[in-house]
């Protein structure tokens, strides 16, 4: 069978509703296209049909569709790093399987692969997400941006494709958590970025709450720039430089004027806001710890159940034992 010139990588958790519009706009942009391709879906834990959906498209498209089915829900980034171990192609694109990242965008990103890039990131036009989400992420791009070498305009736009070294070099990193764009933009030799369009949500809820929202973008922080600690350092020798010329100040003041209680109240302020800060920096340094004890773990970072490899042979009317074709335990 021939190697597919393109991989297309889609992580899935609980999207019923969008898959079969998925794989029906995928298909039809993709054959359009006319180069050989293949899709690589990680079924990320779906506690819905979303497993039973994809199992279809593999019977439907034996040779094109590669079906990576974890055991639980490890993560959408950790559902694209497994994916990333089973394409084939010479281009890889990541993309949402909620529609908000449109599949008729592929070929402009593969038109800028050919033109010699070898990381291609998407920029969001009128992204359509919540309010909140949108100033969030406009802050945490700023941050970023200040805090890391990372040029990117929209990291949070998943709609993105890479050259295959690049995604061999994402393979050999083996890291616990990670933020994609980020790691590939740190192997990219030539780099560039272009407009995609976004849409809402096609079906579903946003499969990140809050809580997610931060740890992922602390995985960003910590995992791609060491400032969050030297900024500590710096904040420490600047409060030290205050503290003893405060001190000395006291000092004078305790002999020529003799012992005084005014100002204990702004004292205190003044304390609970420098104990405040005494325990952002531990929990900074907790954030660094905990990844570091992560990594040195060592534990298998997601497991697979089984996975449904694309069949050399052309299809044949039974499919039956193309479900355990390729089953692997522990990865
Ligand atoms: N996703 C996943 N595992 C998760 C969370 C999300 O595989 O734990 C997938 C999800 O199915 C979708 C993509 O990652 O294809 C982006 O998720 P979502 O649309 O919920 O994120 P948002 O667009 O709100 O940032
Ligand atoms: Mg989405």
């Amino acid at each position: 069978m021939t190697r597919p010139y393109l991989s297309v990588v889609i992580p899935v958790y609980n999207e019923e509703a969008n898959l079969e519009t998925l794989f029906l706009r995928l298909t039809s942009v993709l054959d359009a296209a006319g180069k050989p391709y293949e899709l690589v879906f990680t079924n990320d834990g779906s506690r819905d049909r979303s497993a039973a959906l994809l199992e279809q498209f593999h019977r439907r498209r034996p040779q094109q569709v590669c079906i990576v089915d974890f055991n639980g829900n490890f993560g959408q980034h950790m559902a694209i790093m497994a994916a990333f171990e089973h394409v084939r192609g010479d281009v890889i694109v990541t993309m949402d399987a909620d529609l908000q990242n449109p599949p008729e965008e592929i070929p402009k990103l593969l038109a800028e692969i050919e033109a010699g890039h070898d990381v291609v990131g998407g920029y969001r036009k009128d992204r359509r997400d919540t309010l909140f989400r949108r100033i969030a992420s406009k802050l945490i791009n700023s941050l970023r941006a200040r805090i890391t070498h990372i040029r990117m305009r929209d990291q949070g736009c998943m709609l993105r494709a890479y050259r295959r070294e690049v995604v061999d070099n994402i393979n050999a990193s083996n890291e616990t958590s990670t933020f994609i764009p980020a790691l590939a933009y740190s192997f990219a030799a030539n780099p560039t970025e272009i407009q995609v369009e976004h849409h809402a949500r096609a079906a579903g809820k946003s499969k990140y709450r809050l809580y997610d929202l931060i740890r992922l973008n602390f995985d960003l922080m910590t995992g791609f720039s060491v400032v969050p600690l030297q900024m500590f350092t710096m904040f420490g020798i600047f409060v030290s430089i205050l503290s003893t010329l405060f001190v000395i100040y006291l000092f004078i003041r305790r002999i020529v004027i003799g012992p005084e209680v005014q100002g204990v109240f702004t004292l205190f302020a003044i304390l609970y806001f420098l104990v405040g800060v005494g325990i952002m920096g531990l929990g900074i340094i907790g954030e660094y710890v905990g990844r570091i004890y992560q990594e040195v773990r060592r534990r298998p970072r997601f497991v697979i159940k089984r996975i449904l490899q694309p069949d050399a042979e052309p299809a044949t009317a039974d499919r039956g034992e193309a479900l355990t074709h390729g089953t692997r335990g522990v990865d």
